[in-house]
């Protein structure tokens, strides 16, 4: 319907001007992809879903005239995070990546990796807790890894996943990619409360115990995840553990694309188009 998809990029760009945050967990099936746009309109893509849906979501979600992404964070190389971030390197122009290089032998890695050395894309080995700054007040606090996983091959790529905070003044969103080791951000003592949690793992018990959930005591929980899939995401303890914080939960798989904006002092839910 060509008003409501109109009126909605109307108020998208009002929001914009208006130094909103915006946040979108995008349907991809099953996998995550998540688009951040900052007040001022540069945008950070992390992770990129397992195919070519997130170039679609990127034209409806840009002005057409934006053709730059100014960071991808990938999170870790499991197909599912990183397969729709090569056609993006292809055709947009990448100003920074941020990963951890760890050995993969996953294929859609592997081209991810070859775009990377084609288009000259500079990239950051994280490897350590750092803040990045995004500009506009909105910074991304990487809590995990706290050690190099560049060039090595693990038991697990889920635990190098690139864990972090983003934060816009007063408000936080927590990512933690396909991490399933969460525990160690609790045992450091870090302050995790968060207004959103990104569901671990796809809402796996593997990931999402309760010490950890309890410490992020989100309002919002989302999980990106693909319907019926063969992993039987999200499994029911997380869900039970998401619901005695008291989170409310909104799953990809059955509202499609979930997109919050941030003033600064809390987040609101946008529908989608
Ligand atoms: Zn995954």
């Amino acid at each position: 319907m060509p008003f409501f998809a109109s009126s909605y990029r109307d108020s998208q760009i009002r929001g914009d001007q208006a130094g909103a945050l915006a946040v979108y967990f995008l349907d991809v099936g099953q996998g995550d992809a998540t688009l951040i746009r900052t007040p001022s309109g540069d945008d950070i893509i992390i992770d990129g879903g397992p195919n070519n849906v997130l170039i679609k979501k990127l034209g409806v979600y840009l002005p057409f005239y934006d053709k730059t992404i100014e960071t991808i964070i990938l999170t870790h190389p499991d197909n599912d995070h990183v397969a729709g971030l090569v056609e993006v390197l292809r055709r947009y122009k990448v100003e920074k990546i941020l990963m951890t290089r760890v050995l993969s032998d996953s294929p859609s890695y592997q081209s991810f990796l070859d775009e990377v050395e084609i288009n000259n894309i500079e990239v950051e080995v994280i490897a350590s807790e750092e803040t990045v700054d995004f500009g506009d007040g909105v910074f991304f606090n990487i809590l995990y890894p706290i050690e190099s996983f560049a060039g090595k091959t693990v038991e697990s790529t889920n635990n190098t996943s690139i864990t972090g905070q983003l934060v816009y003044a007063s408000t936080s969103v927590m990512l933690t990619g396909d991490l399933e080791v969460e525990e160690s951000l609790v045992a450091r003592g870090l302050n995790l409360k968060s207004d959103i949690y990104h569901v671990g793992h796809h809402g796996s018990n593997n990931a999402n115990d309760l010490k950890f959930v309890s410490a992020v005591n989100p309002k919002y929980a989302v999980i990106s995840v693909g319907a019926d899939n063969h992993y039987g995401h999200p499994q029911y303890r997380t869900l039970k553990n998401l619901e005695s914080v008291g989170a409310e939960i909104f799953r990809t798989d059955k509202s499609g694309d979930l997109i919050f904006y941030s003033n600064g002092l809390e987040f609101s839910q946008l529908q989608a188009p």
